[in-house]
């Protein structure tokens, strides 16, 4: 089956200055009207079309950076942190390095724009990934130690869309962020455990 790139679903992090950051919701409709088993997961902007309970036991995620990563430390302490924390969560997400990983995520300079993005290369509507590319921009992601909180923020964030969720309107990394924190909280952890339904992990979250 030929893999296909969803450029609709191109998540981007936008930049708000008015607190650390806050997701932007980009051309994504949401309903209010049915319940939602955790609002970072939504079957609106879900990454590869997949839907409720998309039956996804494990979570294995080899990746492996771009070949132009830069040699900063504080990018890899960034996506380090992010995928740590990721990892660490009570869901079965399991984020590996390896040479020959699929998934690829790197750094550059988008200018302007976003903070973070994601694209993935979708196996038909509904499928799987064959391929995930995730960069941090340089221009917000930056040069000093200063950025590494905010950093790993974005990157967090833009992993919770490599994962698949979408954006939250509660106090999420999906969601609304005073910049008080960066790594997954309550309801991000929700969402992928309604995404990828696991025996060990069960979302208690609802609305
Ligand atoms: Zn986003």
């Amino acid at each position: 089956m030929a893999a296909r790139t969803y450029s609709a679903k191109v998540f981007a992090t936008t930049v708000a200055f008015s607190s650390l950051f806050i997701a932007g919701f980009i051309g994504t409709v949401v309903s209010l009207s049915h319940f939602r088993p955790a609002n970072a997961y939504n079957d609106y902007d879900f990454i590869c079309g997949w839907t409720y309970g998309g039956g996804y036991s494990a979570l294995s995620l080899p990746y492996r950076t771009d070949p132009d990563f830069p040699a900063y430390g504080y990018y890899t302490t960034m996506l380090a942190s992010a995928i740590s924390t990721w990892n660490g969560t009570a869901t079965p997400v399991d984020f590996y390095s390896t040479s020959s990983g699929a998934h690829t995520i790197g750094v550059k300079d988008m200018g302007a724009t976003v903070a973070g993005v994601v694209a993935p290369t979708c196996y038909g509507s509904g499928g799987s990934r064959s391929s995930t590319a995730l960069y941090l921009n340089t221009y917000y992601v930056g040069n000093n130690s200063g950025s590494v909180f905010y950093g790993t923020g974005v990157a967090s964030h833009e992993f919770g869309h490599y994962l698949g969720l979408g954006h939250s309107w509660y106090w999420a990394i999906m969601g609304t962020n005073d910049g008080s924190f960066n790594s997954p909280r309550t309801d991000d952890v929700c969402g992928v455990n309604v995404a990828y339904p696991n025996s060990s992990y069960s979302p208690s979250c609802g609305y």
